[in-house]
């Protein structure tokens, strides 16, 4: 019965390292997710900035055609005023002339605001680009360690499984479903090594004469509180 308990020990250890090794395996595609859409919302930011650096730069193009035109009007009119022959054609000749010219300085004024908003933007779009570039380098380093990490776990895994497979032969099939039953509805823990008087498990407190029978090692004993059971630490490996 001591081998048998043995085994359960053996069978419990490789269950609890099975278990870790599964969650790790599974937290690794998750952190490589994290921090992909970390560099999403990096890349999001810089398109959008870009995005509002272009209507700046293309509503300067704009003004400034604008003020081309209001100039090249300014001219024609200046020259039709030496050919007008009445008071009123000049009179409104110079109406146009001044409309024309106040549309240049408000024009300027708004392209020049352009020019100040385009220029803080283009510095933070290129600070940003610099970001991203240095994010994605580092990620792919990341993305590297992190697939290594994941190749050795699976490769650990494996041979947990399979140091597993060996071991549960020499169980028989009632102690084994048993130790299962336990571990499924005590959080994976279904044999617990006791090394005094209380339950490694649970933390009952266990009676001495109870201890004696758990260190003979000739039975399974059960912990009355929560179920699982017990070994001696002196009897296991
Ligand atoms: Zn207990």
């Amino acid at each position: 019965m001591r081998k048998v308990l043995n085994g359960l020990w053996k069978l419990q250890k490789l269950d609890i390292e099975l278990s870790d090794l599964a969650t790790k395996k599974e937290s690794i595609p998750q952190k490589i997710q994290n921090e992909s859409k970390k560099i999403q919302v990096k890349e999001n930011e810089l398109q959008e900035k870009q995005k509002v650096l272009e209507e700046h730069n293309n509503q300067r193009r704009k003004l400034e055609q604008e003020i081309k035109e209001a100039k090249d009007a300014t001219v024609r009119y200046r020259s039709q005023l030496l050919k007008v022959k009445t008071n009123k054609e000049y009179q409104t000749l110079l109406h146009e002339i001044n409309t024309q010219e106040i549309k240049v300085s408000a024009y300027a004024e708004e392209t020049l605001e352009h020019t100040v908003q385009s220029k803080e933007l283009s510095r933070k779009v290129e600070e940003l680009k610099k970001e991203v570039e240095k994010s994605k380098e580092k990620f792919t380093e990341y993305k590297e360690k992190l697939h290594k990490e994941l190749n050795q776990v699976e490769i650990l895994f494996l041979s947990k499984e399979k140091e597993r497979e060996k071991l549960v032969p020499n169980i028989s099939r009632a102690i084994l479903s048993r130790y299962e039953q336990i571990r499924k509805s005590r959080a994976g823990i279904g044999v617990v090594k006791i090394f005094d008087s209380t339950c490694n498990g649970c933390n009952a407190i266990l009676p001495p004469q109870f201890v004696a029978e758990v260190k003979k090692g000739d039975r399974i004993l059960t912990c009355e509180q929560c179920g699982r059971i017990f070994v001696w630490k002196e009897n296991v490996d």
